[in-house]
């Protein structure tokens, strides 16, 4: 079964910045007088995104268009910039709108599609990639869009994309996952820009895939999320992983002179980063060194997975201590699951405070926020929080009332 090409309109195929306010407060007339600020973005390797769907026609692949913008101003943009397409979605053409999935399930039924991973949803921000999960399809982000990398790090895509030729390149796409998730489920995989995801830049935090927590349904099939687990209590996985952590240091565009774990509490036997360490050295420079020791905690801390971000920042300071002499080297520090950064926030002060240069984080993982939905039970549309008239009780209403569905259920 093939599959499609679904793109998102703006900030994905045009550059639209310049209408970015006036589309936002809904002020379609003066968009109209101003669709000539409409831009092309830069060819991103050797296509521009707005060529996209016509190579890829040319090519033989079904495209389609979806969008949260009127009919006349997509079809408007689509003709300025000679977008062909096979399908359009906009704003008028379904009940729901992005995050939810009636636009992209409405686009793949036009074209006769059942939905299916083999189909892209290709957009910019957090509502794209929602959407494309809920519908089924892998989502794809784009790095020339406005949103940051670091907010789509916690949403992120099925593959973060740099080059629009990367689209081009069919037979690739498999490939172009996270080196984590790649190395832990056995797939094809090829090195490029968005193989690692870049969670913050301050400091500098890579982590090498999704982490999915256990009530998110995608953890049951994430490999890397059982794997990141599993270190808590033996090595099962500490090869692969080591791999990985050891081909994304060779990758990186920086080079540290010591790549050092965050420490295990006082109480804890086992140091999970040991095995998988000693592994990934076999996969990058011999002049880095691996400093197991370089950070040791002093302090156990009680009940911290509980507590919020600000009494987790208040507990574990001056939990970690280091005896080495860093003379101003650049240090890499290691750790399993990216979520708020306290911890590792922390080990950072007391490097640098010990002498270390530049000090980056790489963790095995970046936590994931779950997208959850209300879907009517005897339909399968979107449920709607509304409130009855009469008595102000909220309820659940199926988002298909009143035309296609009267399905309620108690809030
Ligand atoms: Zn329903």
């Amino acid at each position: 079964m093939p599959g499609v090409f679904l793109f998102d309109l703006d900030m994905t195929l045009v550059d639209s910045s310049a209408l970015a306010q006036m589309r936002r407060f809904q002020l379609w007339e003066e968009v109209r007088r101003n669709m000539h600020l409409i831009r092309p973005f830069p060819a991103q390797g050797s296509a521009a995104p707005h060529e996209l769907p016509g190579l890829l026609k040319a090519d033989g692949q079904a495209v389609g268009v979806v969008t949260s913008s009127p009919r006349w101003y997509a079809e408007a943009v689509l003709g300025q910039f000679r977008i062909p397409y096979d399908v359009l979605v906009t704003y008028g053409d379904t009940e729901n709108h992005k995050p939810d999935p009636e636009p992209l399930l409405k686009a793949l039924q036009v074209l006769g599609i059942p939905p299916s991973r083999q189909s892209l949803y290709i957009g910019d921000d957090v509502g794209d990639v929602e959407s494309a999960y809920h519908a089924g399809l892998a989502s794809v982000a784009v790095r020339w869009g406005p949103s940051s990398i670091f907010e789509l790090s916690s949403t992120a895509p099925d593959i973060f994309m740099s080059k629009a030729s990367t689209l081009l390149r069919r037979d690739r796409i498999g490939g172009r996952c996270y080196i984590g998730e790649a190395l832990t489920h056995g797939w094809d995989f090829h090195s490029h820009w968005g193989s690692i995801l870049h969670c913050d830049d301050d400091p500098i935090v890579y982590a090498l895939g999704r982490y999915f927590t256990a009530s998110d349904p995608r953890h049951a099939t994430s490999v890397l999320s059982g794997a990141v687990l599993s270190l808590k209590n033996d090595d099962t996985y500490a090869k692969i992983l080591g791999e990985a952590i050891g081909k994304a240091i060779a990758n990186l565009d920086w080079t540290p002179d010591y790549v050092v774990p965050v420490p295990m509490k006082p109480s804890q036997q086992r140091n999970r980063f040991e095995q998988l360490l000693n592994e990934a050295t076999n996969h990058f420079d011999e002049d880095i060194e691996l400093e197991l020791k370089g950070l040791r905690c002093v302090k156990e801390i009680e009940g911290y997975k509980q507590m919020n971000p600000l009494e987790r920042s208040e507990a574990i300071k001056g939990a970690f201590h280091s005896n080495f002499k860093w003379n101003g080297n650049k240090v890499l520090l290691i750790d399993d699951v990216y979520t708020t950064g306290e911890t590792t926030g922390e080990c950072v002060r007391t490097l640098t405070a010990s002498g270390a240069g530049e000090v980056r984080v790489m963790t095995l993982a970046k936590d994931q926020r779950v997208f959850s939905r209300k879907v009517c039970a005897a339909c399968g549309r979107s449920m709607k929080i509304r409130t009855n008239s009469t008595t102000n009780a909220k309820f659940w209403g199926c988002s298909g009332y009143p035309d296609h569905c009267q399905n309620t259920e108690n809030f």
